[in-house]
């Protein structure tokens, strides 16, 4: 009796595990709801076009999953059985990009549609390096090998706008609905081939307010390493992914506690534990998701400048106390961070002379004349300063009043700032520096006007 119970829930157990689809799932609109009024008319078209020349052709990828779960989505991929050389001659604005693997970027005004050829399965046609990292990959193949080479399920959808069907190879839309991120195939040998799937399984996570599926998520710690061997340029372009994931706090977080930021943010140690640098990065990173959600962009230097700014002001304030001056404080503080930050992840030079920009900028603030400020509204990166003075005012790190004077005269115009200008009385706080210069001897000169002649 007991045996016959076991041997009923064990095979219960096993009718229920789950197994790889037999064949996709065809998902109508009443299953998927998406909404096709929010699809990209550029990749519809694109689409449309490779249809009517007798190709298979659907939209993949991140817009899929976005438009799912109500999100919207940052860009749109189309996929296709035509070859990158069969896509580019279809459209008047196309261009073949990509050396590892071959795309098509088809351009429609501001909007480009990358459109790529369904690839192949074949692990033959892979050349891969001693850790099994794919150095290169090249075969084309059918849409059930395209999905099987993505990374999640939930990434592995394809959405036909034509008849506004979904297919789904492997259980993406459920693991979407659940919120659950999980690997397509054996998780170590995905990460092996690419270890930047480690830091995007969190990524969606976090993005998603997902779980991360256990067998996805086992591997993480063990591979962590290898993220040292992939490309530096790779690891950054993923970084700025990270900090607009629209969760970035959340993001960052996870990252931490799976040990993998070592690669990315060392400076995550001391900002995630020191309440100070926390406050500001999670002050100031909630505003950058707000920006995200509401599609408007951010720029990888304003990012990068924010996260790394913790440290740049509490060496500021260290190189200051050692007596130096405020611009030679900042300008050592500023270097020891990016060198800090440069021997795990580089930060690209033109984005270093930004972060550099507003960071000094910071500095003048304090203590600028009047004079002096014509010169500074035309810095390129005056709006982007400001606007970093108005995170440091919400940590009180700077006053408040003195941070919304700058913000009204970046909004001014021309007038106004003149206007602006002639009312504002010198600096006098101490804030993070010394006392600003007494202003002007003009009262001196107004007596000697007044004084008589001397004949
Ligand atoms: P988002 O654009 O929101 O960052 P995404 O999912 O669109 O997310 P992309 O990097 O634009 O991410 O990639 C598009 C699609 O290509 C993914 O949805 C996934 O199907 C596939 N893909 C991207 N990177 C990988 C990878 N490293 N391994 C396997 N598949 C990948
Ligand atoms: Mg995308």
């Amino acid at each position: 009796m007991l045996t016959q119970t076991i041997r009923n829930f064990v095979s219960r157990l096993f009718s229920t595990a789950p197994s790889a689809p037999k064949g996709p799932q065809r998902l109508g609109v009443d299953q998927h709801h998406i909404d096709r009024r929010l699809v990209s008319r550029h990749a519809i078209k694109v689409c449309e076009v490779l249809q009517d020349r007798g190709y298979e052709a659907y939209i993949v990828g991140g817009a899929v999953r976005d438009l799912i779960v109500g999100l919207e989505p940052k860009d749109f991929d189309v996929a296709t059985n035509a070859t990158p050389e069969q896509i580019r001659s279809l459209f008047r604005r196309a261009r073949i990009i990509g050396r590892r693997f071959k795309l098509v970027h088809v351009v429609f005004g501001r909007e480009i549609i990358e459109t790529s050829t369904f690839r192949a399965d074949a692990k033959e046609s892979e050349i891969v390096d001693a850790h099994g990292r794919i150095l290169q990959d090249n075969d084309y193949g059918e849409l059930k090998d395209d999905a099987l080479r993505r990374d999640f399920t939930l990434n592995a959808l394809y959405y036909d706008p034509t008849t506004e069907t979904v297919i789904d190879y492997h259980n993406g839309v459920q693991d979407l609905k659940n919120r659950v991120v999980r690997i397509i195939g054996d998780a170590n040998t995905r990460y092996r081939e690419d270890p930047v799937r480690m830091l995007r399984a969190i990524r969606f996570a976090a993005k998603l307010d997902a779980s991360i599926d256990p067998a996805t998520h086992a591997p993480i710690a063990q591979l962590a390493d290898l993220l040292q061997n992939v490309p530096e340029s790779r690891l950054f372009d993923e970084s700025i992914k990270l900090l607009s994931c629209g969760n970035a706090l959340a993001c960052l977080k996870l990252i931490h506690q799976e040990g993998l930021h070592s690669y990315l943010f060392p400076l995550l140690d001391e900002i995630l534990v020191e309440p100070e640098q926390l406050q500001f990065i999670d002050q100031a990173l909630a505003r950058s998701d707000s920006r995200v959600r509401t599609g408007r962009t951010l720029s990888p230097s304003f990012l990068f400048a924010v996260l790394l700014w913790p440290m740049v002001h509490k060496k500021w304030l260290a190189y200051q106390s050692q007596g130096q001056p405020l611009a030679q404080a900042i300008a050592a503080a500023s270097d020891d961070a990016l060198d800090d930050q440069g021997r795990a992840m580089p930060i690209q030079k033109r984005f270093q002379a930004d972060m550099r920009e507003i960071w000094f900028t910071q500095a003048r603030f304090d203590r600028i004349n009047n004079r002096a400020i014509w010169r500074m509204l035309e810095q390129p990166r005056f709006r982007a300063s400001v606007d970093f003075l108005q995170l440091r005012a919400a940590v009180r790190e700077v006053d408040s009043v003195e941070a919304q004077w700058w913000m009204d005269l970046a909004n001014a115009d021309t007038d106004q700032r003149a206007m602006l200008i002639s009312e504002r009385t010198p600096p006098t706080r101490t804030g993070t520096g010394k006392r600003p210069r007494r202003r002007t001897r003009r009262p001196q000169r107004a007596n000697a006007q007044q004084a008589p002649k001397h004949e």
